[in-house]
């Protein structure tokens, strides 16, 4: 494997490392200004970086190889592949107005790509992190998660929210993050997964429909659609008391979505009732209830992500729920720490009963936010 100094024959002026998420519940409400609650995940994305003063953007990635271009260059659609995040970062900065020239960058990532692991978020805020420190820019966590996700919404061209590339940026060890999407206001919640002897697995089904890409536009476009015929700025202004009056007033077709933000915006606040209190293993069903109201209401689960809630559940875990945007990637379980092997083991035979692939399994650990480590 090649190193920074191999690749561009001088030591890197430092290294930067930003995590992986898992969501704990609060799915597809951070573009609806609602409530999220993401853990960073151990697995990070690593940027060793040093300013070049020519004004080129030299980028390599173990797993995704090596791209360049001129800053001034940088224009959404300009730069194709994997190299479209780190670039659309540079890019994003600029636009704001900070005079950031070009750098040399090796990157290195044990986040899964491409498994509702948000290893997208933690390519982009490595990378921020590092342009911010190596161009002494002094940008706080939620300004840069910002400019992160104006890269992957304006640059990569994915319509994403922002929690991400908050929770990438802003997560602390131990903790969850009770994010408000609407003014970015933090709270860490305590979460002593190992004190109350449990265990969040995450199951990573390894595969991705396609249709995802357009169907989250989609989505989207049908809560905004929604907020507006209520007269309202977001569905964010909808309590979950105001559901009963609002849903005739909508399309049919439009009812579902909002039931699942306003609930799912009230199972958040539930869930870090119990965490505030606690109390973890209350927290299962509520997976569970945000899993049904994600796969009937919202429909984005997929017949893999299905199988691994209700495979779980049945082998005796509190609760379980897919994670990320759908259509694929990940599923959480909160388990009893010492039946998570079982738990795993029962859902890789029901993949395999399917004829579905091995399901990859990790252990989440609550960990640290984006942060200079050289
Ligand atoms: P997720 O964020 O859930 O992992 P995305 O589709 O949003 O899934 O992002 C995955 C994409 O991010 C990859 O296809 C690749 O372009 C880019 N990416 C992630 N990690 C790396 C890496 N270590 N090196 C190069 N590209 C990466
Ligand atoms: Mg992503």
């Amino acid at each position: 494997m090649s190193t920074f100094t191999e690749l561009y024959g001088r030591a890197p002026e430092g290294e930067w490392a930003a995590p992986g998420r898992v969501n704990l519940i609060g799915e597809h409400t951070d573009y609806n200004l609602g409530f999220v609650l993401p853990i960073a995940l151990p697995q990070t994305v690593r940027a060793q970086a040093g300013r070049r003063d020519d004004g080129l953007l030299r980028l390599h990635s173990t797993q995704g190889g090596s791209a360049e271009a001129a800053v001034t260059d940088l224009a959404p659609g300009g730069v194709a592949g994997w190299a479209a995040y780190p670039a659309g970062v540079v890019w994003a900065l600029r636009e704001a107005g900070h005079d950031v020239g070009g750098a040399e960058l090796f990157l290195d990532s044990d986040v899964p790509a491409g498994a509702g692991l948000s290893s997208s978020a933690a390519l982009e805020c490595a990378v921020a992190l590092a342009y911010n420190d190596l161009y002494g820019l002094g940008l706080s966590a939620p300004e840069l998660a910002l400019l992160a996700q104006r890269a992957e919404n304006a640059f990569v061209g994915v319509p994403c929210g922002i929690m991400d590339q908050m929770a990438s940026m802003c997560c602390r060890a131990g903790a969850a993050l009770h994010l408000d999407s609407h003014d970015l206001t933090v709270r860490q919640v305590p979460v002593d997964l190992a004190g109350a002897g449990l265990a969040l697995l995450v199951l990573d089904t390894r595969v991705k429909h396609d249709l995802g890409d357009g169907a989250y536009a989609a989505l989207r476009a049908g809560c905004e659609r929604a907020a507006r015929l209520l007269g309202l700025h977001s569905l964010r202004d909808l309590g979950f008391a105001d559901l009963p009056s609002a849903l005739p007033q909508l399309p049919g077709e439009l009812r579902p979505l909002v039931r699942h933000v306003v609930t799912e915006n009230e199972r958040v606040e539930e869930a870090v009732a119990h965490l505030d209190a606690g109390d973890l293993a209350p927290l299962g069903p509520i997976l569970t209830a945000g899993h049904a109201s994600l796969s009937e209401d919202y429909r984005v689960s997929c017949p893999e992500t299905d199988l691994a809630v209700g495979a779980a559940v049945a082998a005796g875990a509190h609760g379980a729920r897919m994670t990320g945007g759908g259509f694929g990637g990940s599923v959480i379980a909160l388990v009893e720490a010492q039946a998570a092997d079982k738990i795993a083991a029962e859902v890789t035979t029901a993949f395999h009963a399917a004829g579905y692939a091995t399901p990859r399994t990790l252990t989440a650990v609550p960990s640290e936010g984006a942060r200079r480590i050289a």
